[in-house]
């Protein structure tokens, strides 16, 4: 099956709003009417509504990096589903490696998060991976199989509403990157795994994106893969003349 390729940009904790509404232009210009490949960006939870106004009238897809797993309440300092549908946003990353290591988020949290998303009616990005220790005690496949467990959550109907990112932790903003080979075994895994929570139709359509150093000069490769759908990009999103020769590798 031939599924759109997918690029996105996690804009993480970088940007000034002016500089966030320039680079949001520049990616809707380079998209233009582009209809074979979707695009999206992650801003920052703050520059999410300039981000949108500059993004007014391109297909490129407004995202948020976080949510906090409630709908409201007492949370201070925590950011709704709700919300972010409120402002416009169509889909939320969930499970960042900055967030499980970083934050400490636990599985869950996470699941928490991925149901009271979709019943926001936000997309989900769900983003996995192994440690570079949990690589090399051979748990990489272990490691996938419990954090893809989060998708269990989901309604069989709103499978079509998740996107998947594999992201070997090792590999994000080290410069260091996955081969082709390693990248596109693990994807594969993530498929079965998918086929194994919803069915085999489900898993042929979700699309599963690469993370981790992904640069204009690895791109092509790693999407030729089989089971390589796009690409979540960090720090080669935050200008155009980077993030833009990785769009036109999806082609
Ligand atoms: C990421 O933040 O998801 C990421 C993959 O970062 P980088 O491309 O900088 O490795």
């Amino acid at each position: 099956m031939s599924r759109t390729p997918y690029l996105a940009g996690n804009w993480k904790m970088h940007l000034t709003k002016r500089k966030a509404s320039a680079l949001a232009r520049g990616v809707a210009a380079h998209q233009g009417e582009n209809g074979n490949r979707k695009v999206a960006v992650f801003p920052a939870f703050v520059h999410l509504d300039h981000v949108r106004r500059n993004l007014k009238g391109s297909n490129v897809i407004l995202g948020a990096q976080n949510c906090y797993g409630k709908k409201e309440g007492a949370f201070t300092g925590e950011i709704s589903p709700y919300m972010l549908r409120d402002m416009g946003v169509q889909v939320v990353m969930v499970g960042h490696s900055e967030r499980r290591h970083v934050f400490g988020e636990s599985e869950d949290m996470l699941r928490e998060k991925v149901k009271i998303a979709l019943r926001a009616k936000l997309d989900v990005m769900l983003c996995v991976g192994e440690t570079l220790a949990e690589r090399e005690a051979n748990d990489t496949f272990r490691v996938l199989a419990r954090q893809m467990r989060a998708l269990k959550v989901v309604k069989p109907e709103h499978a079509s509403r998740v996107t998947v990112a594999y992201e070997p932790v090792w590999a994000i903003g080290t410069g260091e990157t996955a081969t082709p080979e390693m990248a596109q075994e693990a994807h594969a895994e993530c498929r079965r795994l998918i086929a194994e929570i919803f069915d085999e139709a489900s898993a042929q359509a979700m699309p599963i994106l690469y993370g981790g150093s992904v640069k204009a000069g690895n791109a092509a490769e790693l999407l030729s893969q089989p089971d390589i759908d796009g690409a979540l990009v960090g720090g080669a999103s935050l200008s155009i003349d980077d993030f833009g020769p990785i769009l036109d590798a999806a082609n």
